[in-house]
This record gives structure tokens, C-alpha cells and sequence, in this order.
């Protein structure tokens, strides 16, 4: 009924009044100095009106949160501890623009500007097999699907895998695009969650594997938002668990390469031995969430099946970011922009991990992350992170709010501050910035 309103309302046949209702508009009225409606010119169709043309789910999705506060007006003088991307390189931008000189005056037509497999060349296939089994992955080039992102690797085993009514099992908290892709293919999300140390529980993970979820996603390298690392022992038994029900692992790793502490831990794909895991990496984290190059390492049975999702989707990842991304990982482009930006991002690690100790209001907590993008806070009893925002853009200082990331919400008294973008000499500032508007909050 609703939507019949909003239908009408946009034709203009009718008026709502708040308290009188919706009232049927007389011709006098819109002839009272009124525009003419077009509808009314006996020639002229009425304008199309699109909501209830919607598929069922379409539309619905999307943060509006998330869109709504990067759409807070932000002060020139702002500090962002927003987006979860790395920050833009110089040096890196001028390796690229070398290598895509190189590709468009010598590499043929074939390299640049047409069609290249569904899958993706097979000699990036074969560059990210070799990648993978530096962190332990035996895979082939044909288990390897290149895609589009992470976010569009998700979306095809979303859609590859699960029907409307499914459930997917998710740590919690854990990143919010997945949450959104799972459920736009109609799934019911549920999280699990940590322990006091950050450890997946895994007790409430076997409680909920008995109700045959489709699959269990996790990110267990410097995990967006929270920053966590899964120990070991915690990938294993989570490994046999999935073994013992028969249930797949959507494992995602873009950030397994920015450890600050230590050598990484062996993704859960290397260390299965059952066809269970599908792996998913990306370049955004490494390069730029421009980049749009992602890889897909599925079990053999599955890669056919997402291929052919691939191509409904979008035919191949563009042909001339696959050979970039393929000399990239050949000419040690990538290898050395990791090195760099670990060191780099370490000590804004540091830097901000410092500066909220300096400054943290009693009440506010975090975890120091062993790597990635994110330090996740809790605020004071009673600060709420979506309403802080508005304060905190005052101030000058913007970040995300925890709720989106969460399959259960409000879950309102966490954020997640994204440390790498941040000039070193702005990020003590920011912080000092956030705490002045908890405090603000607190005093309010
Ligand atoms: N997965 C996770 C866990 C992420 O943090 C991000 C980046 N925010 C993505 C996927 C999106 O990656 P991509 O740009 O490769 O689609």
C-alpha cells in the first residue's frame, strides 16, 4: 500500500499531509499557479516509477550508515581514520605507469584491449599458484579463478553456493561487505563470537555447525574490523571442526602480507588436506582498491562452477590489470611495496597505539593489531559509536562505527580507525581529536 502512495505521489494525483493523510490532489490546486504535472498533458506518459519494480532484496542492501557518515561534511583540516585502503605511493604509481607503457607499446593487443579468459591468463593463474605456495597453498592454475576484487571473489561463492533460507556461520565481529553480500543472496548471517583474548569460540562454532550451515567465513590474518590474528591451534581445530560436519571455510586473506610482528601464520587452506577451504586474496591492500585484481583458490569442484558465475557476471577481470598485476608480481613490484609498507605501516601502528594512550578517556579500550589496517576500540560505557560521529566530524576527525560489522547489531560502543592512510605526523592529532569528542559525548 505504501508503495502505491509513493507511486502516486510521485505522478502527483496525490498529496500526503502529516496528521490528515493522503488526500487525492484536485485539478484546481494544480492549476493554481502550480507547475503542470507532465501527466496531465493527455500526450504525456507519466514518469516511470521504479520501487515497486524492484527484485525482492535489491536496493534494500548497503550500509546507508557507512554512506551516510562518509557523506558528513568533513573539515579541510580533517583527520581520516575512515576507509580500510592503503595509502596512495608515488614511487609505486611511477613502477606501474612503466610497466603499463611497456604493456600497451609491446604486448599486444591481446595483452590490452581484448577479451582474455573467464578465468583469467593462465600465466597470472600460474604467477599467483606460485605465490600462493610461498605461504604453504598447493594449488593449480586450474583451481584459480581471477577476479574482480575480494569483494566480487564473495560475491561469486555467494552466489555460486547459497539459495534463499541458507545460513552462514561468520566470526563477530567481521567485515561488512561480506555480511551484505551473503545476505543480498539471501542467506541468514550468524555471528560467532570471540573470546575475551579475540579467539573464535569455538565451542559456540561446534553448537552451530550441528544446524549444517552452508559455510563458516573468516578472516584470520589481521581480520577487518577487528584487527585479530587467529592462533594456530584455533585454525586447526576450526579446520577439523569444518572437517567433522562437513562444512566449507571461506577463507579471506588480503591482509596476511602485512604482519608487524613475525613471520605469518599458514593460512587454514595450506593446511587442508580435503578439498574444504576456498581462499580468496586481492591486491587492493597491497596496491590500491583501484586495481580491481583479486584471485579465487577453490577446491577443483568448485572452480568450474564460479567460472561460469564469472562470466554471467561480468565476462574477465580487464585483460590490461591482469598483466599489470601479473609483471608486477614478476618484476618484484609487489614484493617491495609489501617490505615497504610494512615498515611504514608499523610505525603508524605504533604511533597510533601511543597516541591513545596518551590520550584515552577511562573507559576506552583496544587491541594492539600484530598487523593490517585497523585498531578496533571499544568506547566508554554509554558513548555510542554512531553518534560520536557527528561529534567527532566537529572536531575534525572521521573513522567507521562498529555496528555495520557485527551480524547481530547495534553493538554500538565499537569503532574501527583505519591507521595506514593517515599521514605519521596527523595521526597523534587525530586521536587527540576522537578522545576530545568522547569526552565532549561523556560531558553532554
Ligand atoms: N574483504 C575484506 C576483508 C576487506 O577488508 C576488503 C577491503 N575493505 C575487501 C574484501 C574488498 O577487497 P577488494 O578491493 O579486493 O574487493
Amino acid at each position: 500500500v505504501l508503495s502505491a502512495y509513493d507511486e502516486l505521489k510521485a505522478e502527483g494525483a496525490v498529496e500526503s499531509y502529516v496528521g490528515r493523510g493522503t488526500i487525492v490532489r484536485s485539478s484546481e490546486r494544480r492549476d493554481n499557479g502550480e507547475r503542470p504535472h507532465e501527466a496531465e498533458r493527455p500526450s504525456a506518459p507519466a514518469p516511470l516509477y521504479w520501487k515497486p519494480l524492484l527484485a525482492p532484496g535489491a536496493g534494500g542492501g548497503g550500509s546507508s550508515l557507512i554512506r551516510d557518515l562518509l557523506a558528513l561534511p568533513k573539515r579541510p583540516d580533517a583527520v581520516s581514520f575512515g576507509v580500510g585502503v592503503p595509502a596512495p605511493d608515488e614511487e609505486l604509481k611511477a613502477e606501474l605507469a612503466d610497466i603499463a607503457g611497456k604493456l600497451f607499446r609491446e604486448g599486444g593487443d591481446e595483452s590490452t584491449l581484448l577479451h582474455s579468459p573467464v578465468e583469467g591468463f593462465a600465466s597470472l593463474r600460474q604467477t599467483l599458484c606460485e605465490r600462493m605456495s610461498r605461504s604453504g597453498i598447493r594449488t593449480t592454475k586450474e583451481e584459480v579463478l581471477v577476479v574482480s576484487g575480494a569483494q566480487q571473489g564473495l560475491d561469486l561463492i555467494a552466489r555460486t553456493l547459497l539459495s534463499r533460507g541458507d545460513c552462514v556461520l561468520v566470526e563477530e565481529p567481521t567485515y561488512f561487505s561480506a555480511l551484505e553480500t551473503f545476505r543480498a543472496a539471501g542467506a541468514d548471517v550468524i555471528g560467532i563470537p570471540a573470546d575475551a583474548d579475540g579467539r573464535l569460540r569455538l565451542d559456540a562454532l561446534e553448537a552451530m555447525l550441528r544446524y549444517r550451515p552452508k559455510f563458516v567465513y573468516v578472516i584470520p590474518s589481521y581480520q577487518n574490523p577487528s584487527g585479530r590474528l587467529m592462533d594456530a591451534s584455533t585454525r586447526e581445530a576450526l579446520l577439523h571442526l569444518a572437517y567433522r560436519h562437513r562444512t566449507p571455510i571461506v577463507e579471506e586473506d588480503p591482509y596476511s602480507a602485512l604482519g608487524y610482528e613475525g613471520a605469518p601464520l599458514p593460512p587454514i587452506k595450506a593446511m587442508d588436506l580435503y578439498d574444504h577451504v576456498v581462499y580468496v586474496g586481492t591486491f587492493s591492500k597491497l596496491i590500491g582498491p583501484g586495481f580491481r585484481v583479486g584471485w579465487i583458490a577453490a577446491p577443483r569442484q568448485l572452480a568450474k562452477p564460479l567460472a561460469a558465475m564469472k562470466q554471467i557476471a561480468d565476462l574477465h577481470t580487464g585483460s590490461i590489470a591482469q598483466k599489470l598485476a601479473e609483471s608486477a608480481l614478476r618484476e618484484g613490484v609487489v614484493d617491495r611495496q609489501t617490505d615497504k609498507i610494512r615498515v611504514a605501516y608499523r610505525e603508524k601502528r605504533d604511533e597510533i597505539v601511543s597516541a591513545l594512550k596518551q590520550y584515552a578517556v577511562p573507559g576506552m579500550s583496544w587491541e594492539t593489531p600484530k598487523g593490517g589496517l585497523f585498531v578496533w576500540v571499544r568506547l566508554p560505557d554509554g558513548v555510542n559509536g554512531s553518534g560520536l560521529a557527528v561529534r567527532a566530524s566537529d572536531r575534525g576527525v572521521d573513522y567507521i562505527p562498529g555496528t555495520p560489522f557485527f551480524a547481530d547489531p547495534p553493538h554500538a560502543d565499537y569503532i574501527r580507525l583505519n591507521f595506514a592512510c593517515v599521514d605519521m605526523g596527523r595521526i597523534r592529532e587525530g586521536v587527540r581529536r576522537l578522545c576530545a569528542a568522547v569526552q565532549d559525548v561523556l560531558g553532554e
